[in-house]
């Protein structure tokens, strides 16, 4: 099968990238193995929160100055990351991802824990504010579902209550969500959406909420909704006549998957080829360092073809990297990693201190063009988290450097083929 673009890996680096080349007419294939780190995401798109010597950042385009050179972000160059920047917000919106926040200065979101942690944009289910602190007076009300245990009130009420709010907790019994519980495995974020997404579900859940208000300036939900469509969202937030705000809760997000959904939809509605459940196994390389093809588990000696590749695997997460107790691989095109050789370095057992581990990556030339036995692969691009060169929760820069390095990459087939 020939394509113009084949990208692997379709989570958010690859989606973007995606997105932006079939845009311009160019005929892409994404093959993606399972879910991707948006499943299991805050639903906040972090840029850059932290220099990596601990310095926090409020205006991340000020801040990238200050980054090393092998940074994908110094890689890109500050005139493109300040173009891409305020591109991003539009991009999204554009595939049916509102976003909120300001593209140049960090603001602030509720955390699972009730911390205010710094973050660049948010899917729009949830509240950034300028400051980590709510109004002193605010009186708010926390609602959970009755059993669910992955969102913790107690966390969010004591964090809220920090800035001088005050905070009263419910948990709203649902009959239909009773038979959930019996088996308590399945109530999962996930699965609690599913249920919410019926109409007569939701409308027993806005009358026994609307009956304990009393007064309050605020209700917080857990971010358990609209599996499908963020219609269930502003459908919740009409029903009162308060101020309706959903938080994070854990892993699966709900929003997260929405997000990874409509992305993938909408690549798919300009024309894209999105191979759900299906994994890149192995490369055919010339003697030149081109990439030939590229072969599937599912199309067995059915080759996938394409005038330029891009490698959007992620992480250790996502298995675009793996760890052996010797080394560290690339598995799919045996690309070259950079990483510190001595294993003793390669992770903390204080589980908080920086761990680097998350900053290993696939070696890269400043266009991101992916290098194996020392020598740049003509025709293969890196994205996102395969990268190297950042350490993303230290920096608070995952979903930052996912769209930032799809942007440059798309830029730089699409200038390619101008050349051509
Ligand atoms: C659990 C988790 C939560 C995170 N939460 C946040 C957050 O809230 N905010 C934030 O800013 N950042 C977050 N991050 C950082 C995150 O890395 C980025 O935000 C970003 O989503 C990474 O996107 P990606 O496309 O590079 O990789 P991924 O999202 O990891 O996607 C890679 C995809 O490639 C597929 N794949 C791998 N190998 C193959 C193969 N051989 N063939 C075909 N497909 C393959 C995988 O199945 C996967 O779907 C989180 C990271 C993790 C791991």
């Amino acid at each position: 099968m020939r394509f113009d673009t084949v990208i692997i890996g379709g989570g958010l680096s690859g989606l973007v990238c995606g997105i932006k080349l079939q845009k311009v007419g160019k005929k892409c294939c994404i093959v993606s193995a399972g879910q991707s780190a948006l499943h299991f995401s805050s639903g906040a798109f972090d840029i850059l929160d932290r220099l990596p010597d601990g310095t926090s950042v409020r205006h991340p385009l000020e801040g990238m100055r200050h980054l090393p050179s092998t940074h994908p972000y110094s890689r890109i160059g500050q005139d493109r990351m300040k173009e891409y920047v305020s591109a991003t917000t539009g991009f999204f919106a554009d595939c049916g991802v509102p976003l909120c926040g300001n593209p140049l200065v960090n603001s602030y979101r509720l955390s699972p824990t009730g911390d205010f942690c710094p973050a660049w944009l948010s899917l729009s289910d949830f509240f950034l504010i300028d400051e980590p602190a709510v109004d002193p007076g605010a009186r708010i009300l926390i609602v959970n579902i009755f059993g669910y245990l992955d969102f913790n009130p107690a966390f969010i009420a004591a964090g809220l209550e920090k800035s001088g709010a005050t905070c009263r907790i419910i948990a709203v019994k649902l009959d239909e969500m009773e038979r959930l519980r019996s088996n308590p495995s399945e109530m999962r974020a996930t699965n609690i959406a599913k249920v919410l997404d019926k109409d007569y579900v939701r409308s027993e859940l806005v009358s026994a909420v609307s009956k304990e208000l009393k007064g309050e300036s605020a209700i917080i939900f857990p971010a358990v909704f609209g599996l499908e469509s963020d219609s269930v969202i502003s459908e919740i937030r009409n029903s009162f006549d308060t101020k309706v705000h959903f938080a994070t809760t854990m892993p699966p997000s709900v929003p997260g998957i929405r997000t990874q959904r409509k992305l993938r939809k909408h690549f798919e509605s300009i024309g894209g080829t999105y191979l759900l459940g299906d994994t890149v196994d192995r490369a055919e390389l010339s003697d030149d360092n081109t990439v030939l093809s590229v072969g599937t588990v599912n199309f067995g000696d059915l080759k996938l073809t394409a005038d330029d590749y891009v490698l959007a695997t992620g992480s250790f997460f996502s298995k675009g990297l793996c760890a052996s107790p010797e080394k560290i691989t690339e598995p799919v095109f045996g690309l070259d990693v950079d990483y510190v050789a001595d294993r003793k370095n390669w992770y903390d057992t204080d589980l908080f201190a920086t761990q680097n581990y998350i900053s290993f990556g696939v070696s890269v030339t400043d266009d991101f063009q992916a290098v194996k036995d020392g020598r740049p692969i003509r025709n293969l691009h890196a994205i996102g988290s395969v990268l190297g060169g950042y350490n993303a929760l230290q920096e608070g820069s995952g979903a930052g450097t996912a769209i930032m390095t799809a942007f440059r990459v798309a830029d730089i087939i699409i200038e390619k083929e101008e050349k051509r």
